[in-house]
């Protein structure tokens, strides 16, 4: 297996299929040859393993992923990558590429067709653009799948791997938490992609849950409630919660008191189950 992270195969290649970089699609590329492999290794892949990934580019994390798992369905929305991957990846039967968008696909019928019979891991370098829409559609989805190891800004995985109920906590870390554990893994800098972005990157693992934390009725008014209350993250919840969903401050006051939470202190104090308590009570 030829390696395709070196910068001379990756030039060489790109150069050839008369490729430049969109910046729109986030194409920022690993040319550092030690991330993939461990990021694969730490993805959960492996034997009876089928691994999603988005934005193959032109594979090198790919590659690693085919050597490891039973079958890698790869998603690139940039068709000028197409003949570059049946390119580099002509020697794996076990890949298949689909040409679309990841937040245009139905994935679990994409699972269903694809990975019969096998457990299920996502594993990406994900386009900054639009990491926090694919990572909630990975998890609101409810897709049957173990993991997802994805590499973002750091700065984002910071976000979403901090404690609920800590100051770094923000709407996309609650979300996130009540479907999975999130756990960080290492960080890659800036000069590990070409070309450079601007900030530095960090892969982190969310293991996801088979059932949810808190117990609910109604998914959507809890998080409804989450983004209500950090949507003004310097207010108090009860002035947050109360302006952002246009509801009578007396009312929002005495529903939080019930819930047994101050309704001076902000969002990023109350955890899972507070939000909880106030989905299962809100009248919206
Ligand atoms: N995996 C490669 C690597 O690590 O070198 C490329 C990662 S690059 C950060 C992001 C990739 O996602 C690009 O190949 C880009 O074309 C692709 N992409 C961007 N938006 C996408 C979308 N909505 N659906 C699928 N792929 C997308």
């Amino acid at each position: 297996m030829k390696r395709l992270s070196d910068i001379g195969t990756i030039k060489d290649i790109l150069s050839r299929h008369g490729f430049s970089f969109s910046k729109g699609l986030g194409q920022n590329f690993l040319v550092n040859p030690s991330v993939c492999p461990r990021m694969a290794e730490l993805s959960g892949a492996g034997e009876g393993v089928g691994v999603i990934e988005i934005g193959p580019g032109i594979g090198v994390l790919t590659q690693e992923l085919c050597a490891l798992a039973d079958k890698v369905v790869a998603v690139e929305i940039d068709k000028r990558l197409i003949p570059v991957l049946r390119e580099t990846l002509g020697e794996f039967d076990n890949l298949k590429v689909i040409n679309d968008d990841v937040l245009k696909l139905d994935l679990n019928k994409l699972i269903e067709d694809e990975f019969q019979g096998m457990r299920v891991v996502v594993c990406a370098n994900l386009p900054y653009y639009i990491t926090s829409p694919v990572i909630m559609k990975l998890l609101e989805d409810k897709l049957p799948i173990d993991y997802i190891t994805v590499m973002v800004q750091k700065e984002a995985a910071q976000r979403i791997c901090a404690e609920v109920g800590s100051r770094e906590c923000g709407a996309v870390t609650a979300a996130v938490n009540f479907y999975s554990k999130p756990e960080m893994l290492f960080s890659v800098s800036a000069g590990s992609f070409m070309p450079a972005p601007k900030v530095d990157s960090a892969v982190m693992r969310l293991n996801v849950y088979k059932q949810p934390p808190v117990e609910l009725e109604d998914d959507k008014k809890f998080f409804t409630v989450v983004k209500a209350a950090f949507a003004q993250r310097r207010k108090t919840v009860l002035n947050s919660i109360s302006s952002s969903l246009g509801l009578e401050k007396q009312y929002v006051n005495e529903l939080l008191l019930e819930c047994e939470i101050n309704p001076q202190s902000r969002a990023e104090k109350l955890k899972l189950e507070d939000f909880a308590e106030i989905a299962r009570r809100i009248s919206l």
